[in-house]
């Protein structure tokens, strides 16, 4: 359990692009429901720290050590988008700041709000909460060119050590290499396991390519359900258990089984191939809950969900590592350039980042109160430039004035 003070201080990056469009005016919207939900007795103190284009100008790094301690000292931290400087041979500032706190789960909540549009026909039945693994799968950055020595030897290794046939690497062959661990693996599933059981949530579905690639993603399927069995053996029940009882006793036992395990509370494992998921997530989204799984399929999982609910101009998230606690919330959207300073932006993703950071220190009554305002906010049709076009009879506000908006419906 996290303990946070009465008066705590959070780091924030405000962030490029966007970021300094919706920043300010989120930290007003946390700051008027703190202030409805408990008076003068609580109080957030925001503390700026550098890392972009600005820390750039200020201290010429783009990341500096400060801004990473500051994000340990104080456990909880907030940032805006940033962007990736070109050629300075960082592959991307976001991922950095992950890496050096070891924020190992992405997550990412999925939930609606009536009356914002949405592809899918009940989008009220939508609750879903997304577990990435963050640091581990093909996306480690472990690549090798066509061409260059290392793919040479790596290809020259695979066919003389390891008796791959040699036709299957052409010259001109690029390689990427997906490590994935048990404990990586088991972390990220015990976080997601956790979470459903606390929230009393339904069910938590594995997410993977395992037919295909048995050894990644058909083990992170494995390691799931073999954890489920051992660690949380009183609260799970596990679609493995339901075959096994299917093969050794028939399919009503079974049945009976799943029901009763559904009866008593307990959280179902599940597993789906990831094409079949992106699928059914659109079909039938209330066959999911709690969302775990492996890098790659995170990402693309994530931009599905966030449409079917608004797209990425309303869509949190937050990098968390389960183990110390450290962790950041986030937009899940970049700089957006393109409308950087116009008063276009919509600052929702934020804003509902900033209600999970709020959840997160244990203070839901504030965290209520903006999620409250905001389901008036969009049930009254006003709303930032990005959802007015897909909305009929929309008002359409500026990013401050829709924040503000926000600030006068709490109640
Ligand atoms: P980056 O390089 O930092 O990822 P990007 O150019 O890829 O930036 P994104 O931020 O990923 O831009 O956004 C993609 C599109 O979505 C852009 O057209 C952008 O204007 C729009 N967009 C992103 N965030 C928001 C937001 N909060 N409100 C409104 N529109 C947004
Ligand atoms: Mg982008």
């Amino acid at each position: 359990k996290l303990q946070v003070p009465d008066n705590p201080v959070i780091p924030f990056i405000e962030g490029d692009g966007i970021g300094r469009d919706i920043t300010g005016p989120s930290q007003k919207v946390v700051d008027a429901a703190v202030v409805k939900a408990y008076g003068k007795s609580r109080k957030i103190t925001w503390k700026e720290v550098l890392a972009g284009d600005k820390a750039f100008r200020k201290t010429g790094n783009y990341l500096p050590d400060e801004t990473i301690n500051a994000f340990k000292e104080y456990l909880v931290g907030i940032k805006g988008p940033l962007q990736t400087p070109v050629g300075e041979g960082i592959r991307s500032l976001n991922v950095a700041l992950r890496q050096s706190l070891d924020l190992f789960v992405c997550l990412r909540p999925v939930r609606w709000f009536k009356g914002v549009p949405s592809p899918i026909r009940y989008p009220s039945l939508v609750d879903m909460h997304i577990f990435r693994e963050n640091t581990e799968d093909i996306y480690a950055g472990i690549e090798y060119m066509a061409g260059e020595l290392d793919a040479q030897k790596l290809c020259d290794f695979l066919v003389k050590e390891m008796g791959v046939d040699k036709i299957r690497f052409p010259e001109s062959s690029s390689f990427g290499i997906k490590p994935v661990s048990k404990e990586g693996s088991e972390r990220l599933i015990r976080a997601a396991i956790k979470y459903a059981i606390q929230r009393g949530l339904p069910s938590v579905t594995l997410v993977h390519k395992g037919n295909i690639m048995k050894f990644t993603e058909g083990a992170f399927k494995n390691w799931g359900y073999d954890l489920a069995e051992s660690d949380f053996a009183e609260k799970t029940f596990t679609w493995r258990q339901f075959e096994k009882i299917k093969t050794e006793k028939g399919r009503l036992d079974a049945e009976s089984a799943l029901e009763n395990a559904q009866k008593e509370g307990k959280v179902i494992i599940k597993d789906v191939i990831t094409d079949a998921f992106l699928q059914e997530s659109l079909l039938k989204p209330y066959d999911h809950s709690v969302i775990a799984t492996m890098n790659l399929n995170g990402d693309y999982i994530s931009d599905q969900l966030a449409a079917m609910v608004g797209g990425i101009g309303i869509s949190p998230g937050a990098n968390i590592n389960f183990m110390n606690g450290y962790a950041i919330f986030e937009a899940t959207h970049g700089t957006a350039p393109d409308i950087a300073g116009s008063g276009k932006a919509n600052p929702s993703s934020l804003i509902l980042s900033a209600v999970m950071m709020l959840e997160y220190m244990g203070w839901y009554e504030a965290a209520e109160h903006v999620y409250d305002a905001m389901e008036h906010v969009f049930a009254k049709r006003k709303v930032t430039s990005d959802l007015y076009a897909q909305m009929e009879g929309a008002r359409l506000l500026t990013t401050s004035a829709f924040a503000d908006e926000i600030i006068k419906n709490i109640h």
